[in-house]
């Protein structure tokens, strides 16, 4: 099957600033893909870029098999852009904004009416969308993004200030639009939710990709040990440590700061089994690394959420 989208070698400046610096990149059909990165990586000129909003200086794109730019209109009833919530028309009610999206594409009110239930937001249709709630304005967006059934959905940050349930609650819409076969392309800063939600993503920095994988493939490239903690107090770290090397158990470390013992190593099953013969498992959390670590050791510094 085609790629749905591809891009080769875009670059764009703006003034001093090289946003983008040579992006090459591809989204299969049906993929649900993730764009992370720090404050200003390049992510959303990237983003705007493929949908055809903005010009490349260099390089090429192709989505769903043809040029996005200059703006073609063959594409658009293809592609669902999410509509930053900040920027509905003044004193529409949520119900009359996603009816005006609706019209925009020749599709009529009882789909949108539909969509609008799908997103939770029916009992909310006579209240003006700038007085819904962020989640709500954030969920408004993305229907008003799906009204006319498109193929293909970017969503720039779509959980950005969402509390934690109304995340989730999004992450639900997403995953159910992804299984009905649509392409999802995302940016955002929740590694997290990059994880949970992508079958692949790229992690951009200073306007060029460092690396593209799946979030899992890209953990285990990592190769970073386990790290097992448990309640100081039960066993010696002293005592721990000899049994692991009886036992030729390979470990990094044996740490006890009188709060938790904790063991670091790529061995996790007979360091469980020591601790389990010392009765030493109270308080037992194992952690392997996550998208975060892979994030920390690609951009070598602090996550900037
Ligand atoms: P964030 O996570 O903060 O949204 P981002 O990864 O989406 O950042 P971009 O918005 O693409 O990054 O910005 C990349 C760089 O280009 C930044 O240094 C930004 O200041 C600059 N930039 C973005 N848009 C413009 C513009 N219209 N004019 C000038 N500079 C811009």
């Amino acid at each position: 099957m085609k790629a749905a989208i591809t891009a080769d070698g875009i670059r764009k400046r703006y003034g001093d600033i090289q946003a983008v610096d040579g992006v090459t990149l591809t989204v299969e059909t049906g993929e649900f893909y993730g764009i992370l990165g720090p404050n200003g990586a390049g992510k959303t000129t990237t983003l705007e870029i493929l949908e055809g909003i903005r010009e490349a200086d260099e390089g090429h794109v192709e989505l769903l098999g043809m040029n996005p730019w200059p703006r073609n209109a063959h594409l658009l009833p293809r592609i669902g852009v999410q509509f930053q919530a900040s920027a509905f028309f003044d004193r529409l009610t949520a119900r009359e904004t996603i009816h005006t999206f609706a019209s925009l594409y020749g599709v009529g009110t009882k789909p949108a009416d539909a969509m609008l239930d799908r997103v939770g937001l029916s009992d909310l249709g006579g209240v003006r969308a700038e007085k819904l709630s962020g989640g709500q304005a954030q969920r408004l967006s993305i229907a008003c993004a799906l009204v006319h059934n498109p193929e293909l959905v970017f969503l720039d940050e779509p959980t950005t200030g969402l509390d934690p349930q109304a995340r989730r609650n999004l992450w639900d819409l997403l995953r159910d639009i992804n299984a009905e076969g649509r392409t999802v392309i995302l940016t955002t800063h929740y590694l997290d939710e990059a994880e949970i939600l992508c079958d692949r993503v790229s992690v951009m920095d200073h306007g060029k990709v460092l690396k593209t994988g799946t979030p899992a493939a890209l953990v285990r490239e990592l190769d970073q040990t386990t790290r097992i903690t448990v309640e100081s107090g039960v066993v010696e770290a002293s005592v721990v440590r000899d049994l692991l090397a009886t036992a030729g158990a390979e470990v990094a470390s044996v740490e006890d700061d009188g709060v938790s013992l904790s063991v670091a190593t790529h061995q996790p099953a007979p360091v469980l089994s020591v601790l389990a013969e010392q009765g030493a498992l109270r308080g037992l959390e194992v952690r392997g690394a996550t998208l975060e670590d892979v994030f920390l050791h690609l951009t070598g510094r602090e996550y900037r959420a």
